[in-house]
């Protein structure tokens, strides 16, 4: 009995001491992780991302299972702490595994989020009668965006059904933007009963028109205006792309492409909105622009040449060809490498910072297979001097001692992010957190008093 005991006690005393040993080996590696998302900037998501109650919190890491990402969450004494939010994809799987309620995926404080347009319930900005819906109101994912585009709708339909007349020559509702959120309130437009105009400065579809060939996208089940409920959760790009066709084909959508919106002014009980096919007045405006913005410029000379792209779509298409690709996220290497895939071509990828700092760990690791094999050859503190018809010249160390070389070129890729679409909103008077109440806004200094 006394060796039982004995043998049983230490076997006790042996398993609490290796627990804590991987508690210790967690710990040390996630404040690792954490200083170095620090580092590299990570630490914050621009979209939704998890937020964690460390008092509600019990370690039991079913959220870090749960992550299809990786690094976005780990443990430090046994309580779940953000690691890498930025890498956060929103869908929610951790909320959903948690089995206390301790983690919400959200935007969080927005108190100092200058980025943020300030929303009602009913996704209205601080202009009356302007209205925000998809992911400009930060929050991601195609469904957030369908879901956001039909409220939005349902909120101005219902201000219209109380208006005593309608005006000739201005529709009810002008919906700017036509992804995911624009083509939804578009649906939603029309089952109300809504004179409606849409345009976009892009093809119908929004970021999914511009994913990469056969990209799968992860969705939850959703309810399409007039259309009915898209249960599946996985698409293939090609599959939503040609539900929108269908979509806006079947039920008369009508979307002017090619129109970008530049300002909105409000005018007491209307609006006139200035967009590049000239002005289109309405009692109320919808923005479904996306978070994208238009795709950031070198502006250096030549870059006007037809040769020069901001986006690639199927690089299937390119063989044989000296391709440089310029950017170092996650976009530009995931570019570089499709494009090195394909027989003949010779990829080059120049990036302004010294090294990679803000890609997904799996990019990280097979960009490093393809620098290593020489299937890739990058050039970093480097820009883009001039691009010309069978070359382009390089400025490499810029800003020590500039060395420039000229290589042999039939493309080049620009991924040099986007530059949002916030000024314009700003124009417009929209107030976004984390701003003090604007001077012009005089409703919103009223209400301070
Ligand atoms: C590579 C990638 C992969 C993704 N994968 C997934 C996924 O797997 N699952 C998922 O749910 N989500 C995914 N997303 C996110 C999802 O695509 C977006 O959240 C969603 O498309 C947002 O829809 P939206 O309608 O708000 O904006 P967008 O789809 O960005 O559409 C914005 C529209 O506004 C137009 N526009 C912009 N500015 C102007 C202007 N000034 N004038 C006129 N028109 C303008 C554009 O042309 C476009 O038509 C992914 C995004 C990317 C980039």
């Amino acid at each position: 009995m006394f060796w039982t005991l004995t043998i049983l006690g230490g076997l006790l005393v042996f398993l609490g001491l290796w627990q804590r040993a991987i508690h210790r080996r967690l710990t040390e590696q996630t404040i690792a992780d954490i200083r170095d998302s620090r580092t590299r900037g990570t630490n914050k998501g621009l979209t939704q991302h998890p937020h964690i109650d460390p008092l509600q919190c019990i370690g039991c890491g079913s959220c870090i299972a749960a992550c299809p990402e990786s690094g976005v969450i780990g443990l430090v004494d046994g309580i779940a702490h953000v690691i890498h939010a930025s890498r956060c994809v929103g869908h929610s799987h951790c909320e959903i595994a948690c089995p206390v309620g301790a983690l919400k995926v959200g935007l969080g404080d927005l108190s100092t989020r200058t980025d943020i347009p300030v929303l009602s319930d009913d996704l209205e900005t601080s202009v009356p009668g302007l209205f925000i819906a998809g992911e400009l109101s930060g929050i991601a994912l195609i469904r957030n965006a369908v879901e956001d585009g039909v409220k939005a709708v349902e909120a101005i339909a219902r201000r219209v059904s109380g208006l005593s007349n309608r005006f000739d020559g201005m529709v009810d509702v002008l919906i700017v933007g036509a992804g995911p959120a624009g083509i939804a309130a578009s649906l939603k437009a029309i089952e109300c009963n809504l004179t409606y105009a849409t345009i976009s400065q892009d093809d119908a579809g929004g970021s999914v028109r511009k994913y990469p060939r056969r990209k799968l996208a992860m969705t939850q089940p959703m309810q399409l205006p007039l259309h009915g409920y898209l249960k599946k959760t996985q698409y293939v790009k090609e599959e939503l792309v040609a539900i929108w066709d269908e979509v806006i084909e079947t039920h008369g959508v009508k979307i002017q492409t090619g129109v970008g919106l530049t300002t909105v002014e409000h005018r007491g009980h209307y609006f006139v909105s200035q967009t590049t096919a000239g002005p289109v007045e309405s009692r109320f405006v919808l923005l479904a622009l996306g978070r994208r913005g238009t795709p950031r410029k070198l502006n250096v000379p030549g870059e006007e040449s037809e040769k020069v792209l901001y986006q690639l779509v199927d690089a299937a298409t390119y063989m044989g060809q000296r391709i440089l690709v310029v950017g170092g996220g996650d976009s530009a290497v995931e570019t570089a490498m499709a494009l090195a895939e394909q027989s003949g071509n010779e990829v080059v990828l120049s990036y302004r910072k010294s090294g990679f700092f803000r890609l997904k760990p799996r990019n990280e690791e097979r960009i490093g297979r393809y620098l290593a094999d020489g299937r890739i050859k990058a050039y970093f503190s480097s820009g883009v001097g001039r691009i010309e018809a069978d070359q382009v010249n390089l400025v490499i160390d810029a800003d020590s001692e500039p060395q420039e070389i000229n290589l042999p070129n039939d493309y080049v890729f620009v991924l040099a992010g986007g530059e949002p679409p916030y000024p314009l909103l700003r124009s417009c008077g929209i107030r976004f957190h984390g701003e003090t109440p604007h001077e012009n806004s005089a409703s919103e200094l009223l209400k301070a008093v």
